[in-house]
C-alpha cells in the first residue's frame, strides 16, 4: 500500500470511509483512535446525516417512539477524523475518487465501503410506490405519522424475519387499535429453536398480530395487498420488511460484487477486484467457513474494527490477518415488554438455550444501547473493540 502526497505538504495517507453505520463508525474510531500525531494519515468519514441512525430501533420509531439525538461529528470529537455529511453518489475506482451530492470530490489512497443495505422494495411491483419502509429514520417517521392518523385502519407488515416480527409486535402494542397482519413465506422465528419459536408466536398471539405464514406477495395496490393464488388482503398501510438491496454505487464503480450487489471481499476484508477498497457490515459479501455472512449489527461492528486494523498493518508494510467472526446471539423483541434471545452456534444456527420475558428484554436493550458506549470507550482504548468471538472451528478459512 502506497502512501499519496499532498500538495506542499508531508506524505499523507487519505482513508475515505463511507457510510457512518455500525460498520462504518466502528472503522472510524478505531481507525482514527489507533493514528498516533505525526503519523500522516487522515480519516474522513463521509455519511448522509449528522445523526447517527440507531437502525435497530427504526421500529420503535415506526411506532411513535424518540429516539436519543446521537451526533456523529460530536463522537468523532477527540479522534482526529473528519466529518463530511452528504450523499456519496460515485466511486470512481480508477482516479481513486468518491464523489458527494454531485459536486464535492473527495480523493482517497484506501477507501472503506460501509453503505449498509436497504429492503428490496424493488422485487415486487407496487412496493415502492405504495408500501412503507425502515430503510432511514425519515421512513420510519413517515410511517409512525401515517399510524398515528389511521384510526381503527389494518396494517399489514410483510415478512416475517425479525425485522418484520419486532415491527408488527412493536406497532401492536402501540396501536392496540390497530388491526396488524404479519404477512411472509416462514413461520415468525423461523431460524430459532421450537421452544423458543413457540413463544415468539405466542407473544405475537398476545398481542393480537394475526400471523399469515407460507403468503407470498405478488403486488402491493393502494389499499390491498395481493397474494399468489389471487387472494387480496385489505391494507390501511403496508410495511415493506422483505428481502435487501444494497446500494448500486459498488457495482457501478466496478468493483466485484456478488449477486445481491454486495463487495466481494477477501479473507481480510479488502475488495477482490480492488484491494485499496476495503467493504465491511452489510455492503459486504464476506465468506466465513459456514457461509457468506447475513447483515447483522453484531457482525457489522467486528467488520469495521478489523479494516482498521488491516488498514494499519498495511501502512507498516505487513500483511492484514483473515478477518474471523461467529454469531452468538439472536435477540428480538417483541414490544417493550417481552422479547427472545435465541443463543446460536457460530455458524447461526440455534442452540438449545433461549431467554423469554423480562431477562430477555433487559438483555435485548442492553445489546442495542451497546455501540454508542462501546465506540466511546474505543475513542479511549482502542484495543477494547478489538474482542469478538471469532468462531473457532466454524471459522476455519483457506486464504485464496
Ligand atoms: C428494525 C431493524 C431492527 C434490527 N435489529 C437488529 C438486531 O437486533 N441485531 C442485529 O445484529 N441487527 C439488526 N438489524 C440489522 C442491522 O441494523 C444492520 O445489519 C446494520 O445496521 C448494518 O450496519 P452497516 O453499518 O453495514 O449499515 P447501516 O447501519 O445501514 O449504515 C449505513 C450508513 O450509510 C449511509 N448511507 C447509505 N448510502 C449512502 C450514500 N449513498 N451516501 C451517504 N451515506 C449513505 C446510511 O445513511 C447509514 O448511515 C436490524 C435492522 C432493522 C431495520
Amino acid at each position: 500500500m502506497s502512501a499519496q502526497h499532498e500538495a506542499g505538504a508531508a506524505t499523507i495517507h487519505r482513508v475515505v470511509i463511507l457510510g457512518a453505520g455500525y460498520a462504518g463508525l466502528s472503522a472510524a474510531i478505531q481507525l482514527a483512535s489507533r493514528v498516533k500525531q505525526g503519523e500522516n494519515v487522515r480519516v474522513t468519514l463521509v455519511n448522509a446525516q449528522e445523526r447517527f441512525t440507531e437502525r435497530l430501533r427504526l421500529h420503535m420509531t415506526a411506532s411513535g417512539q424518540r429516539l436519543a439525538e446521537l451526533s456523529i461529528p460530536e463522537l468523532l470529537e477527540g479522534t482526529g477524523a473528519h466529518f463530511e455529511r452528504g450523499w456519496v453518489t460515485a466511486v470512481d475506482v480508477n482516479a481513486k475518487t468518491v464523489r458527494i451530492d454531485d459536486e464535492r470530490v473527495l480523493p482517497y489512497d484506501t477507501l472503506v465501503y460501509a453503505l449498509g443495505g436497504v429492503a428490496d422494495t424493488a422485487a415486487v411491483p407496487g412496493v415502492e410506490d405504495h408500501a412503507y419502509t425502515l430503510n432511514s429514520a425519515q421512513d420510519a417517521e413517515v410511517l409512525a405519522d401515517r399510524l398515528s392518523r389511521l384510526g381503527r385502519g389494518t396494517v399489514v407488515v410483510v415478512g416475517s424475519g425479525l425485522t418484520g416480527v419486532e415491527s408488527a409486535a412493536e406497532i401492536a402494542e402501540r396501536h392496540p387499535e390497530l388491526n396488524v397482519v404479519l404477512l411472509g413465506r416462514g413461520e415468525p422465528g423461523a431460524a430459532m429453536n421450537p421452544k423458543a419459536r413457540a413463544y415468539v408466536r405466542a407473544a405475537l398471539g398476545r398481542l393480537k398480530v394475526e400471523v399469515r405464514s407460507g403468503a407470498e406477495v405478488v403486488k402491493v395496490l393502494p389499499g390491498t395487498v395481493e397474494l399468489a393464488g389471487g387472494e387480496s388482503v385489505a391494507a390501511d398501510a403496508v410495511l415493506w420488511t422483505s428481502g435487501t438491496r444494497v446500494s448500486p454505487l459498488a457495482s457501478a464503480a466496478g468493483l466485484t460484487v456478488d449477486e445481491h450487489g454486495r463487495v466481494v471481499t477477501d479473507v481480510a476484508l479488502r475488495s477482490v477486484s480492488h484491494p485499496e477498497v476495503y467493504a465491511v457490515g452489510d455492503a459486504a459479501a464476506i465468506r466465513q467457513g459456514y457461509g457468506v455472512m447475513h447483515g447483522t449489527c453484531q457482525g457489522g461492528m467486528p467488520t469495521g474494527v478489523h479494516a482498521a486494523l488491516s488498514i494499519l498493518r498495511e501502512l507498516k508494510g505487513k500483511r492484514p490477518k483473515p478477518f474471523r467472526f461467529g454469531y452468538y446471539h439472536t435477540p428480538v423483541s417483541l414490544g417493550r415488554h417481552d422479547a427472545v434471545v435465541q443463543f446460536t452456534h457460530p455458524d447461526d444456527s440455534p442452540r438449545r438455550l433461549y431467554l423469554t420475558g423480562r431477562v430477555a428484554v433487559r438483555y435485548k436493550e442492553t445489546v442495542t444501547a451497546a455501540p454508542w458506549p462501546t465506540w466511546g470507550r474505543m475513542k479511549k482504548m482502542p484495543a477494547s473493540g478489538v474482542f469478538w468471538p471469532r468462531g473457532g472451528r466454524f471459522t476455519r478459512v483457506r486464504e485464496a
